[in-house]
This record gives C-alpha cells, structure tokens and sequence, in this order.
C-alpha cells in the first residue's frame, strides 16, 4: 500500500547529526560496540548540571509552580537575562527586550517563520552552519544561503564572500560565535567588519553565541560589544555553558535602537503565544544558573581544553586527516583526504566508518554542502581515553583503506 502523502516542506529537512544515529543504533541493537561522537550532549558524557540548578528546579516543583507560564516567559527569568545580558554586553536591555524560548532551537524556528516573508527570500548563514539554520529556512520555504568560512584563516568569516552573497532578497546575516561545527572564535576585527556590511546594506544580524562562555583560549568578542546602531537579535540559552540541554531553555535578547525590530518581535510573540509557554519550573530553575555561582565553568574549560588538546593533536597525526585548532565549544571539524579510501563523498565516508569501526561522526556537507564537505564534525566532549580508542580506530581505518586503494 501507498503511504499517505506529506508536504514538499517535510520532505527537505535532513537533521544530519541525529539521521547518523540509526545505522549506529541497528549496528548496536545487533550487538556491536558504538562510540557516539555524533551529539553535541555534554550531560551524555562526564559533565552534569551545576548543583544549585538543580536544587532549584527541586525547589521549584516544590513550590507547586506547574501553572502555565507567560508566553514570553516567566517574568523573574527574563530580568534576571536582561540584567545579566546588560553585564556582558555593554548594552542596556530591559526585561521587554527578552523572550524565552523552549531551547534556543525554537527561537531558530520562530526566527524563519517570522523572517522568510515570502517563498524565495534568503537567510545568511556561515558556511558551515548548525543544521537547523538551514532546514527551518527551508521549512519556511526560504533559501538558506551560505557564506564561505575560511579554514586557512581558523575558519573566520570570510568578508568579501559574505559581501557577494547579499541580494535584495537577504532578510538578515546570522553569526555563530563560537561556531557549531568548526570551533571557531571570531575575532573583533571581523565581527566588526560584518557589522558594518550589515549597517551598509541595512541588514538585521542575528548573533547566536550559546557557547560564548566555553572559550579555551583568547576572548570571546560579544558581537554587541561592536554592533552600534545595527539592530542584533542575540540568541543564547542554558543547554551548552550551564550544562542543561535537556531543560529546554534558550532565550533572544532584542537590541533594537530605533525600533526597526518592532514588527519581529511582534511576530515572535505572536509564535510564542501558539505555543502557551515554555516549561514554567525549569525556567523558573534557570534564574540560579545566571544568579548564582559560575565555578562550574571553570572545570568545564579545563576538562574541554584538554580534550580538544588531545584530538586536535592526535587527529593531525593520522594520514589523509588534518584539521585546524578549535578554540572554543566542543566540536572538531576535520578534513577527509577521500581519496584514501575512494569514497565518493563524505557521508559515504562517514558511513564505512561506522560500518568498519563502530564510531559515529557527522559528515561535513550536513552542515554545509558547499563548505561543509569533504569533512567530518566530531564532538571532543569524552574523555581522553574514548577519544584515544575512537581516533585510534579512525587511524587503523585509514591505513587499511590506503594499503587496499
Ligand atoms: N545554536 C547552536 C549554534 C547550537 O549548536 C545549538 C545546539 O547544538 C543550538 C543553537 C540549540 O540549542 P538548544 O535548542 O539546546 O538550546
């Protein structure tokens, strides 16, 4: 029998880093040993939710507060990331310029179906990207359009590319810094530059900087450090730096000088108000993360930096395999010679790997066909000694592959 028909819309979302997943868990409920290096999970791994988090959340539930929650978020949350988004960025904000969002995931969402006016109209977003910059412009029925990051120059933006990729169908230039999957941190100079091509072209900026406080070395420039008069849409949450990613809480900050943003922020409530709430007691929870200690973090990057040490160094020494020093989140974005093993791109690549070794990574053109291929992203969240035993097993592979072509 036929099954029954789903819309065009449906049928072009990919989600590459969890589509990985079922090949590895057939091979697994077969009884093979997987390595999962696919999800950007750290509470999977050796790291947990701050105490104080979690000791709120108790305390929350306690309190009996599973009522609905405003649409826009729990009020006491959204000042307690105006004030704390004030702190960090120089900008003043005001709990009206904060809407909390089920994971920063939704705001992704509510950002597309706001902004993609009319099928045909393009987002901007770096090339590689984290996939749902791509398939919710495509559920929408937008273009994402990608602008190249360069890996010879620690994969920064690349201006001029970014600069030829504007059309008058461009609704806004999306930066992810620290970058999900390259590891990237751009420096101040470029943030500054991509401010001023979007002053020029009159162009919002969204600024999704969720791992701005998982740094290994350097300084994280918040793009509203330097974004002047340009209206800046910052996206960040509590899955990455507070350790909470199965709490669902993300949240946008409006920087709007001179009310350009009105009508999005309009459509954004509009959307958060379909949706009733996001979950009241874990919101209610994510006012300890920004008021209470930060020691976590410090722990955090230590164990991250070593584990990006580690597989930055131990990835460059297999043949066919070389990729450039992340400097914050946890991913590594290394490069595939194919020709090692033949492969006819990098999902196929991804693929014999899995098959031959038991170790699952993301392939490059899930994140980007154009810039993204010919790559593998792996996360650098296990320990020392999984990472050893998964890039070990990638090296045994690689030289199989070379003796057999
Ligand atoms: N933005 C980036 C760059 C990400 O890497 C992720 C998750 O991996 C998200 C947003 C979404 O985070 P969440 O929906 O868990 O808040």
């Amino acid at each position: 029998m036929v099954p029954f028909a789903v819309s065009e819309r449906i049928s072009s979302i990919k989600s590459p880093i969890r589509e990985v997943v079922v090949p590895a868990k057939k091979l697994e409920a077969a009884g093979r040993k997987i390595i999962f290096l696919n999800i950007g999970d750290p509470n999977k791994f050796d790291f947990d939710t701050p105490v104080h988090m979690k000791d709120a959340l108790k305390a929350e539930l306690d309190s009996g507060c599973g009522f609905y929650s405003p649409s826009e978020g729990d009020p006491d949350l959204r000042k307690t990331v105006a004030e704390f988004e004030t702190k960090t960025n120089g900008k003043s904000f005001d709990v009206s310029d904060v809407l909390i969002t089920s994971g920063l995931s939704e705001a992704i969402g509510f950002l597309n179906a706001v902004l993609v006016t009319k099928p045909g109209d393009e987002m901007l977003v770096p090339g590689p990207t984290y996939p749902p910059y791509i398939d919710y412009t495509k559920l929408n029925m937008g273009v994402p359009v990608a602008y190249r990051t360069d890996e010879d120059n620690g994969w920064q933006p690349d201006l001029e590319n970014l600069r030829s990729r504007i059309t008058d169908r461009t609704k806004c230039i999306v930066l992810i810094n620290p970058n999900n999957p390259t590891g990237a941190v751009y420096d101040e100079k470029t943030i500054r530059e991509v401010v001023n091509i979007a002053g020029e072209y009159d162009l919002p900026i969204v600024s999704d900087e969720i791992y701005d406080q998982l740094i290994f070395e350097g300084r994280h420039t918040p793009t509203l450090k330097v974004s002047g008069d340009v209206p800046v849409m910052l996206f960040k949450g509590f899955s990455k730096s507070y350790l909470a990613p199965g709490w669902r809480v993300g949240y946008v900050c409006f920087h709007d000088p001179h009310g350009r943003l009105e009508k999005i922020r309009d459509g954004f409530l509009k959307l958060a108000r379909l949706r009733l709430c996001g979950c009241t007691p874990v919101q209610r929870a994510c006012i300890a993360a920004l008021e209470g200690t930060q020691e976590h973090l410090v722990e955090t990057r230590r164990k991250l930096k070593e584990r990006r040490d580690f597989a930055f160094k131990r990835l460059n020494e297999i043949e066919g395999i070389s990729c450039t020093r992340p400097s914050g989140a946890f991913y590594i974005f290394p490069k595939v010679d194919l020709s090692v093993g033949g492969w006819k791109d990098d999902f196929d690549f991804v693929m014999d790997f899995l098959h031959a070794k038991g170790v699952v990574v993301v392939n490059g053109s899930g994140f980007s066909t154009e810039f993204g291929k010919d790559h593998f992203r792996s996360v650098i969240l296990p320990q020392v000694e999984v990472l050893d035993e998964a890039f070990g097993l990638l090296d045994e592979f690689m030289r199989t592959k070379k003796k057999r072509n």
